[in-house]
């Protein structure tokens, strides 16, 4: 509890008492009138000071000022009918204060429990100095840097793994609870704890480049970008409050004039205070406090699944997944090839991979990573220059002086080469060097192993189209799409190409169907872009796909697609369910309010009531672990 909530419960407490201790004491007239304002002060005074802000800040209309007008009149109301009964008017604000309490705790507490899923940040990197290890900023260690990560820490900064093994506990990265082991070479993301040895790590990006620095970001600006539901509460509460205090006051004045004009007494107690009671009821808390909050913990839930969503409008169009287009290589397959056959002319073999990998030594596309571990040896980047990727083709570059092309059939086309088909099932690499064709290698990617339950799982969760697109060679294409069970596939494409088909599709769906695409942004960030919903993958994925997408998945797992769309669904359906609930509570209220059924305790617990059941509610989008 803060200090402020703190004192909040000290007020309500001391009120209570003096309340119910006034009730027994036998005092009247003025004294009687001085104690109970005295209560009335202690509990209210900061809704009093918080309306008059608002007023001269001109934003009138506020739930403040709702109380404070409807206390105040009823305490009016008390001195005018000599009926000496405060205890409504302090009743309302003491409820209201309750209401508020709640929801400040509730609100604080599901705040601090999303803080303390996204404790990845680290507080220092361990740089080893004279044999000693000196504890620094990470913000101050350069690319290249050996950093040592002891048991128990974090991993403060991307890198690669230079000395020792152990075990990584990655929950709060992807929500994985069994720990994963690293060993020496292997890339190592920052934000993962250390459990088992001591590891010294080579540093490849900057602490602010690293993944817990992104991820953080993400988090952080997730807030901003607000979804439509949210967007109307707010554009909502605008009208909605003037509207209510419009029509309290047509309330308290129509009928008594009324009553007048047709010879009646004019009941003006009656009526003002059924205004009053009106004011009471309308106020808009549980709708304006339990709608951005489900978001908030629908995002806190998701990311502590390894799901990042980047803001509530994106949480609202992931509900209404019907299509999911995917990319092939490193979305659904591994895209860690292993090379499969050596076909070729004169040349070596051996030397014939060794011109691969060379020319393949600055892409980053996994083609490129796959050649360069079946090489196997060191790449001296000085033999090659005028590197010229293609994307969707392969690329062009000089080794040794000689030009060596590298890429698909596409490629091979493009510059007149003759090239000779293979017979072999996988991806052909083909190459030419020095403008003779010199041969191909066969790699052949794996498929991840949860890829198929993956898109059954998207089928089960109501999306009724799943459609693949690569750049990749048919028969490859179709043998992938038919063991997934993918409905559609096209082959072949470009980069360019995958747009077009994507606008094709989302040409295609009904508007409120969204189309979601899947990709881990090698050769695909366009797209990513161009859909509903771009989806990333975050482990494997570029840079510039965790940028253009709009939902990352930390482990690159494909069941999250699925897990996603559910976790929103729920969070979704909570939002709906509050603000229906409220609305139809506030309603009926309101309507037995004007017509003189509603009191004024009625009307406060109405609204704490409603307020509290859909911060509740709103907390459960909180808990999407088994879903
Ligand atoms: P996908 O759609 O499966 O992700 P890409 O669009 O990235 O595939 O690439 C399509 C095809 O282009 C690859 O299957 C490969 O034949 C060729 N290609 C792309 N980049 C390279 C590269 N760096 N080296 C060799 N071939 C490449
Ligand atoms: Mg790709």
């Amino acid at each position: 509890m803060s200090k402020k909530q703190k004192k909040m419960l000290a007020r309500i407490i001391v009120s209570t008492i003096m309340l119910i201790v006034l009730n027994f004491l036998p005092v009247s007239g003025l004294l009687r009138m001085a104690l109970y304002l005295a209560v009335y002060l202690i509990i209210g005074a900061d809704i009093l000071k918080k309306a008059g802000k608002g007023i001269l800040n001109g934003r009138v209309c506020d739930e403040n000022f709702l109380m404070t007008v409807a206390t105040i009149g009823a305490i009016a109301l008390a001195v005018y009918t000599k009926s000496g009964d405060y205890n409504e008017a302090i009743a309302v604000m003491l409820f209201y204060q309750v209401g508020e309490f709640f929801q400040s705790y509730a609100v604080g507490k599901s705040r601090r429990n999303i803080s303390a899923l996204m404790d990845i940040r680290p507080d220092y990197a361990n740089i080893e100095q004279d044999g000693r290890l000196e504890q620094v900023d990470p913000d101050e260690v350069a690319i290249g840097s050996v950093i040592v990560v002891q048991p128990g820490e974090k991993v403060p900064i991307d890198g690669v793994i230079l000395e020792g093994n152990s075990d990584l506990n990655t929950s709060a990265l992807t929500g994985e609870s069994l720990p994963r082991e690293a060993h020496v070479g292997d890339e190592i993301i920052s934000g993962c704890i250390n459990m088992t040895g001591v590891l010294k790590i080579r540093t490849t990006r900057e602490f602010g480049e690293s993944t817990v620095s992104k991820i953080l970001e993400l988090v952080e600006e997730s807030s901003s970008r607000k979804s439509r539901s949210e967007n109307f509460i707010s554009r909502f509460a605008k009208v909605y409050t003037p509207a209510v205090c419009i029509a309290a006051l047509l309330l308290a004045v129509l009928p008594p004039v009324f009553n007048l004009i047709t010879g009646r007494p004019a009941g003006w107690e009656n009526w003002i205070y059924s205004a009053l009671t009106f004011l009471v009821i309308s106020c808009p808390c549980a709708l304006v406090v339990s709608v951005p909050l489900s978001f908030f913990a629908g995002i806190g839930g998701a990311s502590k699944e390894g799901i990042l969503i980047k803001g509530s409008n994106y949480m609202e169009i992931l509900s209404q997944t019907k299509v999911v287009v995917f990319d092939k290589t490193g979305t659904l397959t591994q895209g860690v090839f292993e090379v499969s056959g050596i076909h070729h002319n004169e040349m070596e073999e051996a030397k014939l991979l060794e011109y691969a990998a060379l020319a393949e030594c600055s892409s980053s596309h996994p083609i490129s990573k796959s050649l360069q571990r079946a090489y196997g040896r060191e790449i001296d980047r000085s033999r090659v220059t005028d590197i010229r990727e293609i994307s969707g083709q392969g690329l062009v570059a000089k080794v040794d002086g000689r030009s060596v092309a590298v890429g698909n059939t596409k490629l091979m086309k493009q510059l007149d080469m003759a090239y000779a088909d293979c017979h072999s099932l996988g991806t052909i690499i083909h190459i030419a060097i020095d403008d003779s064709y010199a041969g191909h290698i066969v790699i052949s990617d794996i498929e991840k192993p949860s890829s198929k339950a993956a898109i059954a799982a998207l089928k089960k969760a109501g999306v009724n189209r799943t459609v693949m697109l690569t750049g990749d060679a048919r028969a490859v294409a179709e043998k992938v799409a038919a063991d997934l069970g993918v409905d559609e596939v096209h082959s072949e494409l470009l980069p360019g190409d995958k747009v077009n088909k994507v606008e094709k599709l989302l040409a295609d769906k009904s508007p409120k169907a969204k189309l979601a695409f899947v990709g881990d942004g090698i050769n695909d960030a366009p797209v990513l872009g161009r859909a509903d919903i771009g989806i990333a993958m975050g482990a494997m994925g570029s840079d510039a796909a965790i940028e253009a997408a709009d939902v990352v998945l930390m482990d690159d797992d494909p069941m999250k697609i699925a897990k996603g769309i559910k976790i929103s669904r729920k969070c979704l359906a909570i939002v709906y369910q509050n603000i229906t609930f409220a609305l139809a509570v506030k309603f009926v209220c309101l309507l037995l309010g004007a017509i003189g059924y509603a009191n004024m305790w009625l009307a406060i617990f109405a609204d704490v009531g409603v307020t509290v059941i859909a911060v509740l509610n709103a907390i459960r989008a909180l808990r999407v672990h088994k879903l």
